[in-house]
């Protein structure tokens, strides 16, 4: 729904400026369709059916795996491909993971996003969009009950409203901030507190650095997925641009002056950056203590000596503070999805056995490590999957 719009065709009727509002809380709830909005006169659901689409975003396929999750792809109205997925976890969390951008002009050699064409920024309503149709779709025929005051028609998912959103579908967030952080503003209103939204950038520093001083408790992620300059390089692009070392120095300064813990994305390629020592250079990467944080027992740096020490010198203390490692970092091990694109993938995915091994070496070192859940395999849900499919 395309709020300014809304609002200009509003007037344009000379409704009262709550009018905009009271739209909004209805599509917010779930509404399929301006006739479901019975606080509204009639005449002007019928105008605004008419004059407004309701949705800025087509639907043009949706496929839904044995595992609840569901992907979506769409189509702005000018014919703009992009996509979205649900996620459903036992532990009643559901994970909508959302598009910045129509394609992405960073070319990560590994992700089929960056192997098809840039085409736009999303417009705020386009970002909100893409949720809207999850809360709709889990609303059963999508009247705008209230989520728990009807019957459930799909099981024990039915009626839950969506809990958290990661910006980890097609595009770079911090290419389109402004609207990215103008949908981040209205997600609340879908029960998706500021908390539990996460954009996910390639290490845009600019972008690191704005969110920093940006006042709304949202969280940060990085995709580093190789820890040496030169193969990031080679993976990413973007890291002649802006390296590894700056992007963390970023991260560092983002937690010192937000205090919210930084998640590292790594996605696993097998014999590309899944080796042993691969795992030590992260932990030496990520390591030390989160400043202000007094040291380890057994560490003999006073706590202002961290936080006057230089990167090198705060990395092997936080190695030889017994194993402390990270209190700033939190990795995210990603098992690649290969991908549909023609012309074969070079990259495979690291087995089960060296998934497991690279994270008891985090582990050892001290930094907190989870494995993602594969989720929607069948169904193509990694980054840009459908939508290069259907190109
Ligand atoms: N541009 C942002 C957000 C979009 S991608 C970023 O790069 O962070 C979200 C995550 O999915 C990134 O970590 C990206 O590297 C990862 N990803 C891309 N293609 C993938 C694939 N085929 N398998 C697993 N993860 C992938």
């Amino acid at each position: 729904m395309d709020l300014e719009l809304l609002e200009q065709t509003l007037a344009r009727h000379g409704q009262p400026r709550f009018r905009a509002r009271q739209v909004w809380a209805w599509a917010a709830r779930g509404a399929a369709s301006y006739e479901q909005m019975t606080d509204l006169p009639a005449w002007l659901r019928e105008a605004l059916a008419s004059e407004l689409p309701f949705s800025s975003l087509q639907l043009q396929r949706e496929s839904r795996a044995s595992d609840g999750t569901v992907k979506a792809l769409f189509a702005t109205r000018d014919g703009r491909p992009l996509e979205a997925v649900l996620m459903r976890y036992r532990d009643r969390r559901r994970s909508i993971c959302v598009s910045s951008q129509s394609g992405c002009p960073l070319d990560c050699t590994f992700c089929a996003t960056g192997r098809m064409r840039f085409a736009r920024n999303l417009s705020a309503s386009e970002i909100i969009d893409q949720a809207l149709h999850f809360m709709r779709r889990d609303r059963g025929a999508g009247d705008g009950t209230p989520p728990g005051a009807r019957p459930t028609g799909e099981g024990e998912h039915a009626v839950r409203p969506i809990t958290h959103c990661v910006f980890m579908g097609m595009g770079e967030p911090m290419l389109n901030l402004d609207a990215v952080l103008a949908a981040c503003e209205r997600l609340p209103d879908l029960g998706v507190t500021q908390r539990r939204t996460t954009i996910s950038t390639v290490g845009w520093i600019p972008g690191i650095e704005q969110l920093a001083e940006h006042d709304r408790p949202l969280r940060l992620a990085i995709s580093v997925h190789a820890a040496e300059e030169a193969l990031r390089s080679q993976l990413m692009p973007v890291n002649e641009r802006f390296p590894l070392k700056d992007v963390i120095e970023a991260a560092r300064a983002f937690y010192a002056r937000r205090r919210r813990r930084v998640f590292v994305e790594y996605v696993m390629l097998a014999g590309v950056n899944d080796r042993y020592e691969q795992a030590l250079a992260l932990a030496r990467l990520l390591a030390g203590p989160a400043p202000g944080t007094y040291p380890a027992a057994g560490a003999h740096a006073a706590p202002r000596a961290h936080l006057a020490a230089g990167a090198g010198q705060r990395s092997a203390a936080g190695l030889r503070a017994g194993g402390r490692g990270s209190s700033i970092f939190k990795v995210n091990l990603i098992p690649y999805n290969a991908s549909v694109a023609a012309g074969g993938d070079p990259y495979r995915g690291s087995t089960r056995d060296s998934v497991a091994a690279f994270q008891a070496a985090l582990h050892s070192h001290g930094i907190p490590a989870t494995v993602r859940l594969t989720r929607g395999r069948a169904i193509n849900a990694a980054c840009g999957q459908l939508a290069a499919e259907a190109a």
